[in-house]
C-alpha cells in the first residue's frame, strides 16, 4: 500500500516533450500521439491509485511503447486483403470477382484524372454515363440496349418499379427465392410497389398457371434464375421461349433476373452450363438483369439489358439516379467487358475464369509442394496432408455443382473431446496472421483450399509467424 503514496503518473506535458515520445509526434501527428496518451493514462490512473503498478511500468519509456502500439493499431486500415482458401471462389464476404490487370488500370486513371463520364467528346454536349459501355454491352450480348446500376439487386428493384409498379406482378412459388443478405424476391416486389401474385407450386409450375392469372390488373411477368438451390425429382418449369410467347400475347412483358448471368458458354472451358445473357435474350425475354461481380468477373454492378422503350422508360425512373453506379466501377466494367471480344484468350486474362478453370491436378501439385513446409509449421500434433478436395463457385452460381480441387487437410491429432478446440484455435492463428488465411472447418479437419492461392511466396513467408494457442 505505501507505493501508492509514492507513484505518481507522469504529466501529459513531460510525455509529449519526453525523447521516447518525440518520434511518435513525428510518425503519427502532435493530436493522435495527445489522445492516446491521454486514453491511456486516463485507463492507468485508478491502478496506480490502487497502487496496482510499479515505477516501471508509468516510466515515460514503457507507457511510450504502449501508445505507440495503440497507434500502430489504429493506423491499419480495416481494409484488409486476405488470403480465401475456402474454395468458395465467387466468396461475397470476401469480395466476390478480382479484378484484370487491365481493369486496375482502368479505376487508377478514373480515381486519377478527370474523364468524359457524363460528357460526350464528340459533340461537346452532356453525354450520358451509360454510354460509356452500351456499345460493349449490346455487342456481347445482342440486347437493343443497357442501363447499369449498383448491384443487381438495385437492378431488380429499378426494373420492377419502372415496369409494374401499382400492378400485379407474375411469378412462379419456386423462383420466390431469398438471396444472402435479405434479399428475398417478395420483399423487393412489395418495396417496388408490384403486387406479387404467386402461380403455380414449389415444384411444378405450368402455363396454364400463368394463363390463368393474367388479368387487367397484371404489369409484368417475372422469371428469377432460382440460382443458390435446386429443385430435383418431379418437377416442370415453363422454358422461358414459351413464357415469352405467353407473356407477349397478352402485351406483358417478361422480366428475368439471371443472378450470375454469364456472357459466354461457360462448358467450354468444362464448367457447368449456366445460362447466358444472349440466350436469355434470344428466347424473348425483354428485359434481363445480372450482377457484375459474379461469373462476369468484372465490379461490383448491376445490368440491365434488353428492350430499347422498356430500357428508356427505367432510364427515366428517378430511383436510377440513386441507385447509379460510380466512375471507377464503370472504368472497371468497360475493360472488363473488353477482354470478352477475344473469348480465347479470357481464361487467361479474367482472374475469376482463370481460377475456376485452374486444373485439379495443378492444384494438387500445389499441394503437395506446400505440405511440409505447413507441416513443420505446425508440428507434432498435427497430420498435414496434400488431399483432393471439392470446392465451389459460389454467388449462388451452381449450388450443387463442385469444382474438383486441391487442399491442405490439417487434422488435430488429438482425443475426440479436444478436436473442436484444437480447429477453432489454428483458425483463429490462421486469422491472425499479417494476412489472415481463412480455410474451412469440416469432418475433424481444417482444410485449406488452394485453387485461389496465387501469391505462394507471400503466403509462405508469414507461415512461420503462425502461433497456435495449445
Ligand atoms: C446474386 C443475385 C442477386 C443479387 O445480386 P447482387 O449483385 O448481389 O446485388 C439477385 N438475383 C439473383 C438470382 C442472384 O443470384
Amino acid at each position: 500500500m505505501s507505493s501508492s503514496v509514492a507513484l505518481r503518473l507522469p504529466s501529459i506535458d513531460g510525455l509529449l516533450r519526453h525523447p521516447a515520445c518525440l518520434p511518435l509526434a513525428e510518425r503519427y501527428g502532435r493530436e493522435a500521439l495527445l489522445s492516446g496518451l491521454r486514453q491511456l493514462l486516463d485507463e492507468l490512473r485508478l491502478s496506480v491509485l490502487q497502487g496496482q503498478l510499479s515505477a516501471i511500468e508509468i516510466s515515460p519509456e514503457v507507457l511510450a511503447g504502449r501508445v505507440g502500439e495503440r497507434l500502430t493499431q489504429q493506423q491499419r486500415s480495416n481494409v484488409r486483403r486476405v488470403f480465401n482458401l475456402t474454395g468458395t471462389v465467387l466468396h461475397t464476404n470476401l469480395g466476390r470477382a478480382l479484378l484484370p490487370e487491365e481493369a486496375i488500370d482502368a479505376v487508377q486513371m478514373a480515381a486519377r484524372y478527370p474523364l468524359n463520364l457524363e460528357f460526350d467528346l464528340a459533340s461537346g454536349k452532356r453525354g450520358d454515363r451509360d454510354d460509356l459501355i452500351e456499345g460493349l454491352i449490346r455487342e456481347l450480348t445482342g440486347a437493343e440496349a443497357v442501363t447499369v446500376v449498383n448491384n443487381n439487386a438495385a437492378a431488380v428493384l429499378l426494373t420492377l418499379n419502372s415496369l409494374g409498379a401499382r400492378k400485379e406482378g407474375i411469378i412462379s412459388r419456386g423462383e420466390l427465392i431469398e438471396i444472402g443478405g435479405a434479399f428475398r424476391i417478395p420483399d423487393i416486389m412489395a418495396r417496388a410497389g408490384v403486387r406479387l401474385h404467386e402461380v403455380g407450386t414449389t415444384n411444378r409450375t405450368h402455363a396454364r398457371d400463368y394463363e390463368a392469372a393474367i388479368s387487367p390488373r397484371s404489369g409484368l411477368i417475372m422469371r428469377v434464375h432460382a440460382s443458390n438451390y435446386s429443385i430435383e425429382g418431379f418437377t416442370a418449369r415453363v422454358p422461358t421461349a414459351e413464357l415469352a410467347e405467353l407473356a407477349h400475347r397478352h402485351g406483358l412483358p417478361l422480366l428475368e433476373d439471371l443472378g450470375s448471368g454469364s456472357l459466354l458458354d461457360l462448358t467450354r472451358w468444362g464448367l457447368p452450363a449456366e445460362p447466358t445473357v444472349r440466350q436469355a435474350l434470344l428466347d424473348g425475354a425483354d428485359i434481363v438483369t445480372f450482377s457484375g461481380d459474379k461469373l462476369l468477373g468484372g465490379p461490383q454492378a448491376g445490368l440491365i439489358v434488353g428492350r430499347k422503350d422498356l430500357i428508356a422508360k427505367i432510364k427515366k425512373n428517378p430511383l436510377k439516379r440513386a441507385l447509379r453506379v460510380d466512375k471507377l466501377t464503370l472504368a472497371a466494367l468497360e475493360a472488363v467487358l473488353g477482354l470478352y471480344r477475344d473469348p480465347d484468350r479470357l481464361a487467361e486474362r479474367l482472374p475469376s475464369l482463370r481460377l475456376l478453370t485452374r486444373p485439379q491436378a495443378d492444384i494438387l501439385a500445389q499441394a503437395c509442394r506446400l505440405q511440409p513446409a505447413m507441416a513443420e509449421v505446425l508440428g507434432e500434433p498435427w497430420q498435414v496432408s496434400a488431399v483432393q478436395a471439392l470446392g465451389m463457385i459460389g454467388s449462388g452460381s451452381q449450388p450443387v455443382a463442385r469444382l474438383p480441387s486441391a487442399a491442405l487437410c490439417l487434422r488435430p491429432q488429438v482425443s475426440k473431446r479436444l478436436r473442436g478446440r484444437c480447429l477453432l484455435n489454428l483458425e483463429a492463428a490462421l486469422r491472425n496472421l499479417p494476412i489472415p488465411v481463412l480455410g474451412r472447418i469440416d469432418d475433424d479437419a481444417l482444410w485449406l483450399d488452394l485453387r485461389q492461392l496465387d501469391d505462394e511466396p507471400t503466403w509462405l513467408a508469414q507461415l512461420p509467424q503462425l502461433q497456435v494457442e495449445s
